[in-house]
């Protein structure tokens, strides 16, 4: 073997080619895919004017210097589009290349702009695997043999108002998703964001929310956090931002930014963050979204999910727009129904946190034709194994 792999029990699906909805295999055999390499490919696979865009760019320039040194137009130009669709108070990014190195970007931003050292994140939140993100990890199976991690990290539970009160003036920051994706797909309830902004208002802390799964339209709203009438100070994009292609963001106010190019300069240093082919990308994929009325339809197209899957092994279809969970009743289920549906050409899969879940997070372009039909065969995967 002499590509590592870290999942050894996985499909290793031999991927060819890709378009739309579709992901084709070297023998040619063809898959629903129903994940959209977990959240990312938000406008379909190889979408004609995101090709165009990268094209156009790869024959400009490719990489020319570290981030930030010199004026790029596509970093230039993605920075203001963000800007434009975002409440005015976010309108400074800070463009990386994964969700991983956004949270790292954020995590420091929080202690540089409070002065405070405390982090506080979610029981199964999720925001990357590297040192930092892992350390505000909600799950110790994942975690644990890494230790020590960063210190003064502690977690909350999601939704427990009652743990609010933890949030205190030693706290920098509260990191969470706006809906959480690894858990299985838990959203907010009873206004819990508003009230966890009013909190960290009331310190001084700052409020993260990961839009790493829930941007992009994935939710119905282009930001998952517009569903909850609340701005977070600081808001963590990848997968999806990028069309495709590496991509991340962090973004705040340009006070709060600010302070990564002070006492001392250079408080973020990435070579390839906000690569020029990627923003290309990026910019095409938010054009897309916005124009073509994709981000619209995605509410009804959830909705047409839930009415689909009924059947004696769910017990039920959580989540909101196209980021959904399918709750079987354990982990075995999960996965010889993932199985049996790659077997009837459906590409679906489990969540790190809740491996007794089907994920359904299709490309946004998904067809109610296409739908039916991928209900059709997790229910005839759910009939052989019941
Ligand atoms: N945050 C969330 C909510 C995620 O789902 C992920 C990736 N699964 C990340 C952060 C990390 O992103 P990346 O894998 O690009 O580092």
């Amino acid at each position: 073997m002499t590509l590592a792999r870290t999942a050894i029990d996985s499909p290793n699906l031999p991927i060819l080619s890709a378009e739309g909805v579709y992901l084709y295999d070297e023998s040619g055999k063809k898959y629903l895919d129903l994940i959209a390499g977990i959240a990312v490919n938000n406008v379909g696979h190889s979408h004609p004017k995101v090709i165009q865009a990268v094209k156009e760019q790869v024959q400009r320039h490719a990489h020319v210097m570290v981030y930030g040194e010199f004026s790029q137009r596509p970093q230039q130009q993605l920075a203001a589009k963000l800007a434009e669709l975002l409440p005015s108070s976010l309108s400074c990014s800070y463009l990386v290349n994964s969700g991983s190195e956004a949270a790292e970007g954020a995590l420091k931003l929080a202690r540089k702009h409070t002065n405070r050292t405390e982090i506080l994140s979610c029981v199964n939140g999720y925001h990357g695997s590297t040192f930092g993100a892992l350390s505000t990890m909600g799950n110790e199976l994942y975690k644990s043999p890494f230790k020590p991690l960063l210190p003064d990290v502690s977690h909350i539970q999601f939704n427990e108002e009652q743990e609010l009160d933890r949030i205190t003036d030693h706290t920098a920051c509260v990191l969470m998703e706006t809906i959480q994706g690894e858990a299985g797909t838990i959203a907010p309830i009873n206004d819990y964001l508003i009230k966890v902004k009013e909190r960290c208002q009331s310190v001084g802390a700052l409020l993260i929310l990961d839009e790493i799964q829930t941007g992009f339209g994935r939710t119905g709203k282009m930001f998952g956090f517009e569903n909850y009438n609340v701005i977070p100070d600081v808001v963590l994009f990848a997968k999806a931002l990028g069309g495709g292609y590496p991509l991340g963001a962090f973004t705040s106010s340009e006070e709060i930014m600010n302070c990564l190019s002070d006492d001392p300069p250079l408080g973020h240093i990435t070579t390839f963050g906000g690569h020029p082919v990627s923003c290309a990308a990026a910019i095409a994929n938010i054009e897309i979204l916005s124009s073509d009325g994709i981000v619209e339809n995605v509410k009804d197209k959830g909705e047409l999910f839930k009415s689909l899957l009924h059947h004696d092994l769910i017990a039920e279809v959580r989540g909101i727009g196209l980021m959904l969970a399918v709750q079987l009743q354990n982990a075995d289920q999960a996965h010889r129904s993932m199985d049996i549906c790659r077997e009837l050409g459906l590409i679906t899969d489990w969540f790190l946190f809740a491996d007794d879940c089907l994920r359904i997070a299709p490309p946004l372009t998904i067809s109610e034709e296409e739908i039916d039909a991928a209900c059709k065969i997790i229910l005839r995967s759910l009939d052989r194994i019941g």
